[in-house]
């Protein structure tokens, strides 16, 4: 079964290209998934050079000019990755390419025109690069190409769609189709792509704005998850037709930064978020699989099994059950012949136990996945990485 460890340049930089893989190769895994391309954070890295590391939006290579135009990477540490390709192939692991696309709070700062506008017709989420944007698409498939270029065996795409509305505070409480409502995108580019495929964009972001402009006043927030029924009685058929535009978006996207990954001889493989919003905090997932949900983000995982060779899924969860269930259900939506790679917690929140972890990396290859991947080298303990073996071991 092939496999991978996350990676973030910050832990290269911290213990050194060389002791990283040497323990890396010591888990018996195939392959290094490193952050090339990353968003800004602030995590407790618990073996790392400092306790708690920063790390900013950032693209940690020297990217080609000619490649981009308007929007170019934010640069991260240049010189992160020199000498990774060789260090890997020499101990006979693959190098994959993580990379965070329009998630970038610097870029969205400098350029608050491509961002997301919501219904009320402000830009409040500047770290939410919109898909819909030309110049979106172009830095996108421009990054796709440049992590290509670094000899990477796949670009691992993360944030190549729409994201949910994430304030840091709301003291009044929106139910979570409120909060979807409120971060839908009402950009003129997404609304003349909706308008194209026959959507009354104008009537559909009055009533985002009817509604959740209503809440904000005190209306009780909405009761119940997201679904395309509960969204049609709560919101009507124009809001729900105007949702479902975005995949239109989404799917074209992917598909041109498949298509210039390919041409640099390298592979896409697409991950949603879906996983992650359902389980990140927690490892307890919202009951709906996230193959069933990930239309919210204007992922159509069916349109993309086409189009796609490969699927990260955000195994997000403590139940081996769970983990299995996700994984069937990517698989019936993208193709029972499509790669997917079930990316798992080896510890806290997900996992307490060795035991757990076998029973996650068993489960998610009974339902068919071909790969897992464990994240992430620098966020977890030594003793919890040391899982990595038993759990790859009794799943060969
Ligand atoms: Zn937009």
């Amino acid at each position: 079964m092939d496999s991978s460890v996350y990676v973030f340049v910050e832990d290269l930089r911290g213990e050194g290209v060389e002791r990283v893989l040497d323990r890396i190769s010591g888990y018996g895994v195939r392959g290094l998934t490193v952050g090339a391309a990353h968003h800004a954070s602030r995590d407790v890295t618990p073996h790392g050079l400092s306790r708690l590391t920063i790390r900013h939006d950032g693209a940690h290579f020297a990217a080609p000019h000619d490649l981009f135009a308007r929007l170019r990477p934010v640069p991260g540490y240049l010189d992160a990755l020199d000498g990774l390709r060789q260090a890997c192939t020499e101990r006979g692991l693959k190098l994959h390419g993580w990379t965070v696309f329009l998630r970038n709070l610097t870029l969205g700062e400098q350029h608050p025109d491509v961002t997301v506008r919501d219904c009320f017709g402000d830009r409040g989420s500047l770290t939410d690069l919109c898909p819909a944007h030309p110049d979106v698409r172009e830095y996108a498939v421009a990054l796709a190409r440049a992590v290509a270029r670094l000899g990477m065996d796949s670009v691992v795409a993360e944030a190549l769609h729409f994201r949910p509305l994430k304030p840091q505070r709301s003291f009044v409480p929106l139910g979570p189709m409120d909060a979807y409502l409120f971060g839908l995108c009402f950009c003129d580019y997404c609304m003349a792509r909706a308008a194209d495929l026959g959507v009354n964009a104008e009537v559909a972001r009055d009533e985002c704005a009817r509604i959740v402009g209503g809440v904000l006043d005190g209306d009780p927030p909405a009761q119940g998850e997201v679904t395309r029924a509960a969204l049609t009685a709560y919101a009507g058929p124009e809001v729900v037709a105007y949702a479902r535009a975005r995949s239109e978006t989404v799917t074209t996207l992917v598909s041109e930064v498949a298509s210039a990954v390919a041409e640099e001889g390298s592979r896409l493989v697409f991950i949603d978020s879906t996983g992650a919003v359902k389980g990140y905090t927690d490892g307890l997932p919202t009951p709906g699989l996230a193959a069933h949900d990930a239309w919210q983000l204007g992922v159509d995982l069916v349109a993309l099994g086409d189009l796609v060779p490969a699927f990260g899924v955000l195994a997000y969860a403590r139940d081996a059950a769970r983990v299995a269930d996700d994984v069937g259900a990517y698989l019936r939506s993208v193709g029972k012949d499509r790669e997917v790679r079930a990316v798992l917690r080896p510890g806290y929140p997900d996992s307490d136990s060795t035991d757990r972890l076998v029973a996650k990396a068993r489960g998610a290859k009974a339902a068919g996945a071909s790969a897992v991947d464990f994240y992430a080298y620098g966020l977890v303990p030594h003793p919890v990485l040391d899982r990595i073996p038993t759990a790859l071991g009794e799943t060969p």
